[in-house]
């Protein structure tokens, strides 16, 4: 892999097999499939200083490493992704775990068997458990929204309590609206748990972080040598979309391109923003060995902030006397204004601007979206993989 900062002069798009937009999961994972199993050359265009997309994690002044994009804990049930992305690591055995900070008390999110008990107290908890148990079954998950339709006053006690005290007020800042008026999905994303299982992700059949940190795995990931990685070049500047074809650097493409970045800017927005969340995140550096008892603490109650994450905790790393915090402001994303467009508002509005964008490139058959932002979705690091190596695959099988 050769790693340029800005296009060298007499760059030639037509030196290359494919062009990449964007060194996050979704362009890596295509450049390594297609370099290694197709013998691409492939040119990779990052409009940052850096590759691995909003996994990038750095050592901070203090010496702990930290997840500029906010906190990434590598979790899935997907043994394809898993067997692909441990080529490039080994994993911690991190299991990750959330309290909720609800009034002052913390409480393990999803809520769970432990979790009751605190916010209703030993026995009623108990009692309410077992209503559980016999109306869903042991060990299983329920979204907030389903367990608010149940017709029965101690669903109802439990749901009224979630719904109040877990999904309004942290659902309000991440998204400015309630947990009624946003996609059940997104909320279905951290269901109650009804069961002792305090992980937050406790379908999980592969957890953990990457042992030497997630930039690392990138490094290795593009490492080889049909890969050039071009950072600090938007990708905007060298590609124009005409109706059946594509443009780079003034001349039509015959190679094949993948797309990550948000389909709207392709077009200069014309047809209107595709709306997001961002999100301000402050570090700070405490002189202190530890900061909270898990690694990430939601203020679901209280606070402007969403979540406060201690890295250390998470990633392991053991730096004496010092630990690293980050508070997560959300608030609506300005096109434009270089903030980062980091969660997609899905509702059926946003959904058909987004269709609407993809209808203009579906005639431009060598030009390929896929990601969290190409693709307009809400998708975990290994369902981005597992999109990327199924395109991968469909373009591996069309060179062959
Ligand atoms: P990205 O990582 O966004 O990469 C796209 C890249 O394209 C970026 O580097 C961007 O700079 C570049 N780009 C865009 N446009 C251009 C252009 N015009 N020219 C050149 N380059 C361009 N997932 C999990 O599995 N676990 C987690 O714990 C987790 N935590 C998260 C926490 C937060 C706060 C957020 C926002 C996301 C989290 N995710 C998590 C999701 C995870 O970040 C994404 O699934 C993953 O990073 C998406 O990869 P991607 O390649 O699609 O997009
Ligand atoms: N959520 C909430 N309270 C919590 C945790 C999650 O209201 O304590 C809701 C909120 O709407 C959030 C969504 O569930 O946006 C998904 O949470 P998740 O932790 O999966 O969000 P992410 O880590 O992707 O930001």
């Amino acid at each position: 892999m050769q790693v340029y900062h800005g296009l060298p002069e007499g760059f030639e798009s037509n030196k290359y097999d494919m062009i990449v937009v964007g060194a996050g999961y979704a362009g890596a994972v295509c450049a390594r499939r297609l370099a290694e199993t197709a013998g691409f050359r492939v040119a990779v265009l990052e409009r940052r200083s850096h590759i691995a997309g909003n996994a990038y994690d750095y050592l901070d002044d203090a010496g702990v490493l930290v997840h500029k994009y906010g906190p990434h804990i590598y979790h899935t049930t997907d043994d394809r992704v898993h067997e692909f992305l441990s080529r490039f690591t080994e994993w911690t055995d991190y299991q990750h775990k959330v309290l909720a900070n609800i009034h002052g008390t913390l409480m393990p999110v999803p809520f769970n068997h432990a979790s009751l008990k605190l916010a209703f107290g030993e026995e009623r908890g108990e009692e309410l458990f077992e209503k559980l148990v016999s109306t869903f079954g042991l060990n299983k998950k329920v979204p907030i929204m389903d367990l608010r339709e149940k017709n029965d006053p101690d669903l109802a006690e439990v749901a009224d309590y979630v719904y109040e005290n877990v999904f309004l007020y942290y659902t309000m800042k991440q998204w400015g609206q309630t947990p009624d008026q946003i996609d059940p999905s997104v909320t279905g994303r951290v269901p109650v748990f009804i069961g002792d299982d305090d992980r937050y992700f406790p379908g999980a059949t592969h957890q953990g972080m990457p042992k030497e940190g997630y930039t690392e795995l990138f490094n290795r990931m593009l490492d080889h040598d049909l890969i050039d990685v071009f950072c600090d070049v938007d990708a905007r500047s060298i590609i124009e979309m005409r109706e059946s074809t594509i443009e780079i650097c003034g001349s039509v493409y015959g190679g094949e391109v993948v797309y990550t970045g948000p389909l709207d800017e392709l077009f200069d927005l014309d047809l209107g923003a595709l709306p997001y969340r961002t999100l301000d995140m402050q570090f700070e550096t405490l002189d202190q060995d530890q900061f909270q008892p898990v690694a990430t603490v939601n203020y679901t109650t209280s606070e402007d902030f969403t979540r406060i994450t201690e890295f250390k905790l998470m990633t392991g790393q053991q730096v004496p006397g010092k630990t690293t915090i980050m508070r997560e402001y959300s608030h609506a994303y300005e096109p434009g204004s270089g903030q980062t467009p980091y969660y997609a508002i899905l509702d059926p509005e946003n959904r058909a601007l987004y269709q609407s964008y993809r209808s203009r490139v579906e005639n431009v058959t060598n030009f390929h979206l896929v990601g969290r932002l190409a693709e307009y979705r809400y998708y975990d690091m290994d369902a981005v993989v597992d999109s990327a190596l199924s395109l991968s695959d469909e373009l591996i099988a069309c060179h062959n």
